[in-house]
């Protein structure tokens, strides 16, 4: 049979519907829904970061506030900004860009966010109550491999799920939230040994590696689920961790581009209006 592609758009469309509904409900009560993204320097892939998340949030009925700061500014200046926009009524959400530039301590300013306007799950609190199992509002790009499991209704209790990649952003949360699904969460890193066999053994292989091509058809099991986080640009074309022929092999697979990333944004939005 063949494998289901789990496109990220219809599932980016779900959320963008209940976010409409949810803003514009909001804004009939008086409540504006603002986005704050403070951008430190001049990092060409912030901007553009920046640029598609305040489309988006404006798509949706809210607005967004930048806040572009010059690259030497010192960090008790950015702190001071956050805390600024923490204390500011009008402000929804927070989003600093990272990685800030040297000499910004990134954990410090996640530290510096009020946890209730933290979008993107930088703050230790945040991030602990994850961990706990407490709080399902990880960072963005966990959220999206969740996301599209939950909308192609995949099958996750019980089930062997192999994460390759260890990351505060991507693979410890994933593995993290899968588990609170419960399943079997084992997470590989580059110091696994015989990772092609523990690989194998999965029913849920979630790839966060950085590397185009990491994970082949001899390393996948036959059906199993492939989540492939990986943007990797190979001869000015964006691939996955995961080698395309691994298709053969999965029941079902995100595409790469199309997949994960087009989700990732939404979840931004959607952390943005979770208390409103
Ligand atoms: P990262 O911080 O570089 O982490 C990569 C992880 O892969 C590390 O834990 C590393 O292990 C592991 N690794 C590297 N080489 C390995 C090897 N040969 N064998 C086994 N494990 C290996 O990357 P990241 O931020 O998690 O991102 C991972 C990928 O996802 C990247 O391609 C990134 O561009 C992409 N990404 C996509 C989105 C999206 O929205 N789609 C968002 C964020 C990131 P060690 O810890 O042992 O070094």
């Amino acid at each position: 049979m063949a494998a289901v592609l789990m496109k990220g758009k219809p599932v980016a469309d779900v959320y963008r519907a209940a976010m409409e509904t949810k803003i514009a409900e909001a804004k009939a009560k008086g409540i504006d829904v603002v986005l704050a993204i403070v951008i430190v320097g001049d990092d060409p892939a912030s901007h553009v970061y920046k640029g598609r998340l305040v489309k988006l949030v404006e798509s949706l009925g809210g607005k967004a506030k930048e806040i572009l700061l010059p690259a030497d500014t010192k960090q008790e200046d950015v702190i001071a900004c956050i805390e600024k926009l923490n204390n500011d009524k009008s402000i929804t959400g927070i989003l600093p860009m990272m990685p800030m530039p040297k000499h910004i301590n990134d954990d410090e300013i996640g530290a510096a966010l009020a946890a209730e306007k933290d979008v993107d799950c930088l703050n230790v609190v945040n991030a602990g109550e994850v961990f706990l199992g407490r709080s399902r509002y990880a960072a963005c790009t966990p959220r999206s491999c969740m996301a599209i499991l939950e909308h192609y209704g995949i099958e996750l209790s019980g089930k062997h799920a192999v994460v390759i990649g260890r990351s505060n952003v991507v693979g410890k949360p994933v593995s993290m939230l899968l588990l609170q699904k419960n399943c079997t969460v084992t997470i590989c890193h580059s110091r696994t040994q015989d990772l092609p066999s523990i690989v194998k053994q999965a029913d849920i292989i979630v790839a966060a590696v950085g590397k185009a091509g990491f994970v082949t058809p001899d390393m996948v099991k036959d059906g199993a689920v492939i989540v492939d986080v990986g943007i990797n640009m190979v001869d000015g074309k964006l691939c996955g961790d995961v080698d395309p022929a691994c298709e053969e092999k999965a029941s079902a697979f995100t595409p790469v581009p199309g997949g994960v990333g087009v989700v990732s944004n939404m979840m931004v939005m959607d952390a943005l209006t979770r208390n409103i």
